[in-house]
């Protein structure tokens, strides 16, 4: 059957071969395996439901976390010759209603719905009535609450399906990877670990850069000037934000589009098919835009503050260069941004102990800045993937001149440090006890009668809050998580501490101390 999955591709898309995984993940669907495919954004994952869709008989159901991708998916298999609808309330109950006895009749070999279509009684009563050849959840972290976006009617589905016997097969598609993740969809879907099947997750036209100390428009203002005319996205955490960089960069005569959720629905759609058809160039957004937009000529992705983790931030940056040209993915990263983040976390409505998980995303996410490995295998591995045996060489790390210089010493001082206050202690009162501040906090603990009180005092206080940032980065030391990042030793310390191993720092990173901080407001 995998040979005639091959003459569909061909036929139906004109692709001469499968891209990695693709022929895997078809293969266990036509196997009647329940599956989970994890992908890359734009690695090819519509296709991986498409073809056995096509193949095998019966009607293919697709659930879908967002309504304005289905009418695209939709266009796209009509355009192809393929029956296909969606079901969702963009449309008149009439529609509803026309397209729900279509479906009963048997005319659709693929339907797009919602997650919560399955709560509806006459939906239901529908599909029990046809031929399914399989459910496939498209975003399927959305099913676990160890993703980044939980939606509890995704979840729900698991209990409904299993009181719909006429569900043969299941299978779940998605671009995060955690081990949570990965071990919840699997246990929630019953797919056994031979069924899962995780391509490699570089990028090989994605350049990651990481800018510290600039001021932020003016960054973006000349990075624009040189790119302006190519398609790319901004992305804001806050509306607020979003209207200022919109405004700001309208009154620099940019051509812009804008988006997020407290546009009116009318505006956001106009304002994404401005974007979509080119007629505007620059899309400045909250994370509500973007998920299941193909648009292939995204060039750069520019973050204006750090994201909340890195799978969001993988995500979003890799809406550029799906058309395999090179783009860029820029962090403008500054120390405050975490306040930020941290108070989203502490506003949530989650649990205790899923904010105390986002905590540490968020730490895995300061530390991608503090870092001065490969930024793309810094990724990598916090995807699990191990494959890639070489940096990319694009990123900025990669870039830099190279230089580096011998901190060990300034290490060996920190950690003493660190042990000597009892590993207690944060970054910000270690960074005053090594500079040998006058604080009546120092007093207080006694911390001036230290041997390493004042041993760094030629700094900086911000210089040396930022070497601790990077030893944590590199594993040095650890925070536990983002919400009481209280200092502790690593296991790799003792080798610093004993002398037996160095710490070589890219000069450049060494550098780029002194930030320019913006107060975000909300
Ligand atoms: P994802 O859902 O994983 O983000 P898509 O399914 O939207 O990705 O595919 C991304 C792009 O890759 C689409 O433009 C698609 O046509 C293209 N594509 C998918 N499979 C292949 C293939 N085997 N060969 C060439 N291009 C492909």
């Amino acid at each position: 059957m995998i040979a005639e999955a091959q003459k569909l591709l061909k036929e139906y898309y004109g692709f001469d071969s499968f891209r990695r995984g693709q022929e895997e993940i078809i293969g266990h669907i036509l196997d009647n395996k329940n599956t989970l495919g994890i992908m890359p954004t734009g690695g090819g994952k519509s296709i991986c439901y498409q073809i056995p869709g096509l193949i095998l008989k019966g009607t293919a159901i697709i659930v879908s976390p967002l309504i304005s991708l289905m009418k695209d998916q939709v266009d796209a298999l009509e355009t192809l010759g393929i029956s296909a609808t969606y079901i969702n309330s963009s449309l008149s109950g009439e529609e509803q209603q026309n397209r729900m006895h279509k479906l009963r009749q048997g005319d659709y070999d693929f339907i797009y719905v919602a997650s919560e279509r399955f709560e509806t009684n006459s939906f239901l009563y529908s599909i029990k009535q046809i031929e399914i050849t399989f459910l496939a959840f498209d975003e399927a972290h959305c099913i676990s609450q160890w993703g980044h976006d939980f939606r509890p009617s995704y979840r729900s589905i698991v209990s409904t399906i299993q009181n719909l016997p006429n569900i043969p097969m299941v299978m779940a598609l998605t671009a995060t990877a955690t081990t949570e993740v990965v071990k919840d969809i699997q246990r929630l879907l019953s797919i056994e670990s031979e069924a899962v099947v995780k391509t490699g997750f570089a990028r090989e036209n994605l350049s990651f850069h990481l800018i510290k100390g600039r001021d932020k428009h003016e960054y973006i203002s000349d990075y624009l000037n040189k790119h302006g005319q190519e398609s790319g996205i901004i992305y804001a955490p806050t509306r607020k934000q979003v209207d200022s960089i919109a405004h700001y960069l309208e009154g620099k005569s940019f051509s812009v589009a804008k988006y997020h959720a407290g546009l009116s629905e009318q505006k956001r759609q106009h304002e994404q098919n401005r974007f979509i058809q080119d007629e505007a160039t620059i899309m400045v957004a909250t994370n509500a835009f973007g998920m299941g937009i193909d648009k292939s000529n995204v060039h750069y992705v520019i973050h204006f503050a750090l994201p909340m983790n890195i799978e969001a931030y993988y995500q979003e940056a890799g809406r550029a260069g799906r058309d395999g040209e090179p783009s860029d993915c820029i962090l403008l990263f500054s120390g405050q941004d975490t306040h930020l983040q941290k108070f989203l976390i502490e506003q949530s409505m989650m649990d205790e102990s899923m904010k105390s998980n986002e905590y540490k995303k968020l730490q895995s996410m300061v530390n991608y800045c503090h870092t001065d490995s490969c930024l793309q295998t810094y990724i990598l591995h916090y995807f699990h993937d191990y494959s890639a045996t070489e940096d990319c060489g694009r990123c900025t790390n990669c870039q830099s001149s190279g230089e580096k210089q011998n901190r060990t010493k300034e290490a060996q001082m920190v950690l003493s440090c660190v042990k000597r206050m009892d590993e207690r202690f944060g970054a910000g009162l270690t960074a005053k006890v090594l500079k040998g501040s006058k604080d009546k906090k120092i007093k207080q603990f006694g911390f001036e009668k230290l041997s390493t009180y004042g041993l760094m005092a030629n700094q900086t206080e911000k210089e040396i809050t930022n070497f601790i940032h990077y030893l944590v980065a590199e594993d040095y030391l650890t925070t536990g998580d983002q919400r009481y990042p209280i200092l502790q030793l690593t296991k790799n310390a003792e080798a610093i501490l004993k002398g037996e191993k160095e710490i070589w720092m890219l000069r450049e990173i060494v550098q780029q101390t002194v930030q320019t901080d913006y107060k975000e407001d909300l």
